[in-house]
Parts: structure tokens; sequence; C-alpha cells
């Protein structure tokens, strides 16, 4: 028999699990996926892209809801099938996040009168490099499915709603001199004593902790990587450290670097901007995803890490993690998820829905 997607999402959770979905093998529980919505959500428009497979209701609401999740795990560490110990259910994907994707096939099958219209998103590839990852595919053959006014990933998320996600530039700070041999030290200019201008920069360092729509965001500016000298007899003529901003998505990558290139000005150094990726704003003040907020009782928390979540933030929609397992657990040998988790995430998200 197949998924029985009206069966308690514990018990929903379970038979996902026991499916073994790694990466880049999802094709049977995807199989599985559509056959049981195909069957048990009446009201929904179904297709299948490669692994993912999409559902939505047409009914004419004001608003759209998607609900995402990937159905892929990390290689499984001889922790199926699914077991229960102690009011938590164990095994690999359990809280990365079929637990997530239970309750948002659980609901799509029960909820008769949805007061938004509801997209569901089920998709491959997501643990995996990000060219693979069935989000972007999705994003490039079915532009319009992913259409909405709030994203709702089911990724744990410790029953928090966490929403947008800090960015992160890296810049090279190099200091010239000039060689000479250490015993006539006088005739050279030594490039990295002239480091310790920059270092002391960032000791006194004062990072910003920035309020955004109930989500605090702690920014960090740090060394993370220092390179100079040639032999244990020669003042060194080049010296730099590699410095790393996680910055608040209230700055833009440009006003991000105007402000690394501010912190170090009047120093003796050139700096170099390797590497960049932008933040996003949790939107959270838009109508959809504000009463997905107040129905979460306002638990509400910042995203540091760049998640699937910015790909929403990048198409302009309000996107959230909100999912039943614990991000600490994820990827572990002992993963697993909190049965009672499930359930209230379950709960919430009908509160929401209805
Ligand atoms: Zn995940």
């Amino acid at each position: 028999m197949g998924l029985d997607l009206r069966a308690d999402p514990i018990e929903l959770t379970a038979a996902l699990v026991d499916i073994p979905s790694e990466s880049r093998n999802e094709k049977r529980i995807a199989d599985e996926i559509e056959a049981a919505l195909r069957s048990q959500a009446p009201g929904f428009e179904v297709i299948r892209n490669g692994d993912a497979v999409l559902a939505r209701t047409n009914l004419g609401r004001g608003s759209r809801v998607l609900l995402a999740g990937h159905i892929d795990t990390v290689p499984v560490a001889d922790n199926l099938p699914s077991r229960y110990e102690g009011g938590e259910l164990w095994g690999c994907g359990t809280s990365d996040m079929k637990s997530g994707d239970a309750v948002f096939l659980h609901l799509a099958a029960t909820i008769a009168e949805p007061s938004h219209d509801i997209t569901l998103v089920m998709y491959d590839c997501e643990e995996i490099e990000s060219s693979a990852n069935g989000l972007g595919r999705i994003e490039r053959d079915l532009p319009d499915w992913l259409a909405a006014d709030v994203a709702i990933l089911g990724e744990p998320s410790g029953g928090y709603i966490e929403a947008g996600c800090q960015g992160t530039i890296r810049v090279v700070i190099r200091a010239a001199g000039t060689r000479a041999h250490s015993a006539r030290s006088w005739l050279g200019d030594n490039a990295i004593h002239k480091l310790g201008a920059v270092l002391d920069r960032l000791s006194a360092y004062q990072p910003r902790n920035v309020d955004i729509d109930g989500c605090v965001y702690r920014e960090g500016l740090s060394a993370v990587r220092i390179d100079g000298g040639i032999a244990g007899n020669v003042i060194p003529d080049a010296a730099s450290v590699t410095v790393n901003f996680r910055f608040a998505p209230d700055r833009s990558v440009e006003a991000a670097v105007a402000h690394v290139r501010e912190v170090f000005d009047g120093l003796d150094v050139t700096i170099e901007l390797t590497d960049a990726a932008a933040g996003a704003l949790p939107g959270l003040a838009k109508p959809a995803a504000a009463a997905l907020v107040a129905a979460a009782g306002g638990q509400v928390r910042a995203k540091y890490g760049w998640t699937d979540v910015s790909r929403f933030a990048a198409l302009g929609i309000p996107a959230v993690n909100y999912g039943p397992g614990d991000p600490n657990l994820a990827h572990k040998v002992d993963e697993r998820v909190e049965v009672a988790a499930i359930t209230a995430t379950t709960d919430m998200l009908r509160r929401y829905l209805t």
C-alpha cells in the first residue's frame, strides 16, 4: 500500500523516513508522493518535474501560501528503518526534513476550505551542490509555480519562525614593504608589522545587533586567515589578512564593502573584494507573513546561514523556515524528532491556513 496522507503526521513521517531517498535517489519517494496526492488531495492540480512533485489549489483566494520541502536526505548512517523511543522518532531524515514534509502533505489532504490558496513543492537534491537543487530547476522550468505571497520551508527550526538571512563578504587586506636581510632590518620595511594596525582595528570593532521585523541579526567582522613571511632571515615585503564580514540584511553588498573600507580607512594597505553573497530581508511586515507570525505566537528569530529561504527572498517573496525538527540534530547519526513537535507544527499551520 502507498502513503496515507490522512494518517497522523507522526505516522506519515515514519512512512516517509522508511523510504530511503538519499540525494539523486528520490524517484521512489517522489512516485509515492505523486500517487498519494493524485488520489488523496482532490482539490489540487498535481504535476511532476524530474523527481519533484508540485501541487496547487486554484480557488481564487486573495493570497497564496507556498509550502516547500526537500524530499532527499544525506546518506543513511545505519539509522533506518525509523523507530520510536522516549517520545521521539529516530532515523535518517526525521528532523531534516521528512517531519516537515509530512506536516505539509497531511495538511494538503485534510484542509477542505483553506483561507489561502496553497502551493505544495516537494523537491529533490537540496542536500548536495546548489547547481543540482530541484528548487533551482523549478525556478528555471516552472517559474509561475513559485508565485506566492509567503513561502514556508519545513526545514528544522525548533518551532521558531526563522526568517531572512545574513549576507557575507570576504576581502583580502594586503600590506606592502621592502625586502632586506633581517641582520640589517633598518634597510627594509616590514609588511607583517603593518598588519598590526589592521588587527588592532578588528579587535576594537564593535559589531551591530540589528532588529528587523522582530528578528535580531548579529553582525561579525573577523580575520579568518593570515599570510606573510619569506624566510627566517628576511624582512618580508608582503603580508595579508583575509577578513570575513557577516552583515545584517539591511545592508547591500555594496554598502557592506563600503563599510569595511571605512573600518580600515587611513591604513597603509590595499583592500580587495574576493567573495560576496547578499543577505535577505525577512519581509515579515507583509500581511500574509505577519499573519503567520501571529499564528506562531510571535516565536520569530533571525536565520544566520544561507538557505533556500534566500531563493524566495531573491524573487521578492517573504520566506521563512518553520518545521518541527531540531536543526542541531540534522545530518547526525542520532537524528530524531520530538513527536509532540510534529503535532504542534501541524496544529499551528492548520490555524494559519484555515
Ligand atoms: Zn534540510
